[in-house]
């Protein structure tokens, strides 16, 4: 498993501990719609349903972070990655494709010693087309 998604995992934890140990039912829910669960809320929290907001004063730094003892700062703060990292969808150059003069620069650059990897990126297309491209030109 990668270790952005173990960071991702320990963030869901992290907000299940928060929410199962500061979290409440919201009192009006019921009143409502008796059939239908009551939100939970977090001090602060307003109501999504009737507009109720938890009277209880927001969580400090050090209650939010306390259930995450060893937890998720830490695989953070080891792995050097940010919390939630964004991962921008890059359109490479060329949309993907490639035209004939750039089958022959790959081919050209893999002979001198480029890696696939490096030629992917390079030109913004999968490993699978760079072995494909070399194939070819061979
Ligand atoms: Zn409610």
């Amino acid at each position: 498993m990668s270790e952005a998604i173990e960071i991702y995992k320990a963030i869901g934890d992290h907000k299940k501990r928060l929410r199962a140990k500061y979290g409440v039912t919201c009192p009006v829910c019921p009143e409502k719609r008796p059939k239908a669960h009551p939100s939970i809320l977090m001090p602060q929290q307003r109501c999504r349903v009737d507009g109720y907001v938890d009277p209880r004063p927001e969580l400090t730094d050090q209650q939010y972070q306390e259930p995450q003892m060893n937890g998720i700062s830490f695989i953070i703060s080891q792995s050097g990655l940010r919390p939630l990292p964004s991962t921008p969808k890059q359109t490479p150059p060329g949309g993907g494709k490639l035209s004939v003069s750039q089958y022959v620069d790959i081919a050209e650059q893999f002979a001198n010693g480029d890696t696939k990897a490096n030629l992917a990126r390079a030109y913004g297309v999968t490993h699978q087309a760079i072995c494909y491209v070399i194939k070819k030109q061979q």
